[in-house]
C-alpha cells in the first residue's frame, strides 16, 4: 500500500499575480459589506479563456508563482493598496 499525505489547497486572492494583472477576470460580490474579488479566483481569464484546454496555470493558480503573461494594472495595484 502506498501512503501518500493529502493536502487541500485553494486559491488565495491575496497572493495570486492576478491580482493586478490586466487579462483579471473582475468580477466581484459583496459579502457582509466587503468588496471580494471572485473573478481572479476562477480558473480562466481574458488571456486563458479555458477553450481547448487553455486554463490559468496550475503553478500561477495554486502556487501564486509568475505567470508568463502577466501585465501590471496600475489601478488593481492601488484598489489592493487600500485594502491593506
Ligand atoms: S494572464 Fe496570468 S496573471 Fe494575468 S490574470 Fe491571467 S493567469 Fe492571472
Amino acid at each position: 500500500m502506498i501512503r501518500q499525505d493529502i493536502h487541500a489547497q485553494n486559491a488565495d486572492p491575496s497572493k495570486m499575480p492576478c491580482r493586478d494583472c490586466i487579462y483579471r477576470d473582475r468580477d466581484t460580490m459583496q459579502i457582509d459589506g466587503k468588496t471580494v474579488q471572485t473573478g481572479i479566483m476562477r480558473a480562466t481569464c481574458k488571456f486563458f479563456d479555458g477553450k481547448r484546454g487553455n486554463w490559468k496555470p496550475n503553478a500561477v493558480y495554486f502556487q501564486n508563482e509568475p505567470c508568463p503573461m502577466y501585465e501590471w494594472d496600475e489601478t488593481a495595484e492601488r484598489f489592493w493598496e487600500e485594502k491593506k
